[in-house]
């Protein structure tokens, strides 16, 4: 057994909560008629709400085993309101190794409107006792990260957390989704997650969502999804009940590939190491099997030599796309050094141990022979 067993139903709950026919009809509308007796409409305006989108929220809010659940037009505009639920004077701890952009959006935003961040190494870091403070209101985590892929411990995390009453932990869940790692179930108080990646899984729609079991939080979220107009289109949300019907189809069959992958990229000689939390030398292997139920698609490894090898291995791809997304169809490979991590400095780089050959891959969905042998090809290619 390489994981937690699921045992929700989960596929049974994502086809049927993602279903609801009394909802659908006309109700998918951007404006609707109100009733003049008593000015009463279940919808008034397709910004605040919507049939197609309520189902989404319910389906998804379920799925997280979360109560309540907001969703927005996009993964950043999901963080965006969550870092909204402070105010200036606020302090909060967040890992140095979330996704870029909401580092971006810390900085170029967040910090200038007088809400304290101080970013550290969460998987040295365990016990983050020491930098909080009686300001901190909210740790910001995601995990495994990218792109080294360190696990790291949830529950752990929130344990400290909650030392601080009041304090609350937030867990990017994008590179899982709620089929591999229900954040809410291991007490984190908020999950945010974009749904452009493995969610959607066929990359087009950009959308994201938030769930949490706290009314308070969820009523904030609601007014501001409504008062800033971060909510998603109609249309993007049919698209994602779509979606959700194949998803734990989809992400058994990436982290079926992906072991397949990691397993033969360890066993090459033209590879330094290889990190997948689903293999047995990933070091939070056992970490990963009890906190999650199985892995994505994500395989990062050190191939040998330096920017060159690993620029003629990149080129010499057919099957894999150059891309910096991650958890479609296809299968997308990128160089951080060079791509997601190509602003840093070389020391901010070297700090975040982005090297040369680290090459970064999302496993898709084609036959795992023919992704095998691309990448086999592609290594021999990159010797030459
Ligand atoms: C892509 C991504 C986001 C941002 O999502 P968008 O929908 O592109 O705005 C946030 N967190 C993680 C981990 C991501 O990979």
């Amino acid at each position: 057994m390489d994981s937690k067993k699921q045992n929700s139903g989960f596929a049974t709950k994502a086809i049927h909560s993602s279903n609801n026919p009394s909802k659908w009809g006309g109700k998918s509308a951007s404006t609707f008629k109100e009733n003049p007796q008593d000015g009463k409409e279940e919808y008034l305006h397709g910004g605040n709400s919507n049939a197609t989108r309520d189902t989404l929220e319910n389906c998804l809010a379920s799925l997280e085993n979360a109560k309540y659940g907001v969703t927005f037009g996009s993964g950043l505009a999901a963080i965006t309101a969550v870092f909204n639920l402070l105010r200036p004077g606020h302090h909060v701890i967040i890992s140095n190794s979330v996704y870029g952009g909401t580092t971006q959006l810390v900085k170029e935003v967040f910090m200038r409107f007088g809400i304290e961040f101080t970013f550290i190494n969460f998987v040295e870091c365990g016990n983050f006792q020491q930098v909080m403070k009686p300001k901190t209101k909210m740790v910001f985590i995601e995990t495994p990260t990218n792109p080294l892929l360190h696990v790291l411990d949830i529950e752990s995390i929130a344990r400290s957390t909650h030392m601080q009453p009041g304090t609350l932990l937030v867990v990017d869940n994008t590179f899982t989704t709620p089929y591999l790692q229900r954040p809410l179930d291991l007490d984190a108080d908020i999950t945010v997650t974009s749904l452009s990646k493995y969610m959607n899984g066929h990359s087009d729609v950009i959308m994201g969502f938030v769930a949490t079991n706290c009314k308070s939080v969820y009523k904030k979220l609601r007014t501001l999804q409504t008062v800033t107009g971060g909510g998603p289109s109609t249309l993007d949300c049919y698209q994602m009940l779509r979606s959700i019907k194949t998803l734990s189809l989809r992400m058994d069959q990436h982290g079926k590939s992906a072991l397949c992958v990691a397993k033969f990229l360890e066993g090459n000689k033209f590879v330094e190491k290889v990190s997948y939390p689903g293999l047995k030398s990933h070091r939070q292997h056992e970490l990963n099997r009890r906190q999650s139920y199985g892995s994505s698609g994500i395989v990062s490894f050190w191939i040998k030599g330096r920017l060159k090898q690993a620029n003629k291995f990149l080129n010499s791809l057919k099957l894999f796309q150059l891309a910096i997304s991650f958890g479609t169809c296809q299968s997308l490979a990128q160089l951080p050094y060079t791509m997601t991590h190509g602003n840093l400095s070389p020391e901010a780089k070297q700090i975040a141990g982005i090297t040369e050959n680290l090459i970064s891959l999302s496993v898709g969905l084609e036959d795992a022979q023919d992704i095998v042998a691309d990448l086999d090809q592609a290594l021999k290619a990159s010797q030459k």
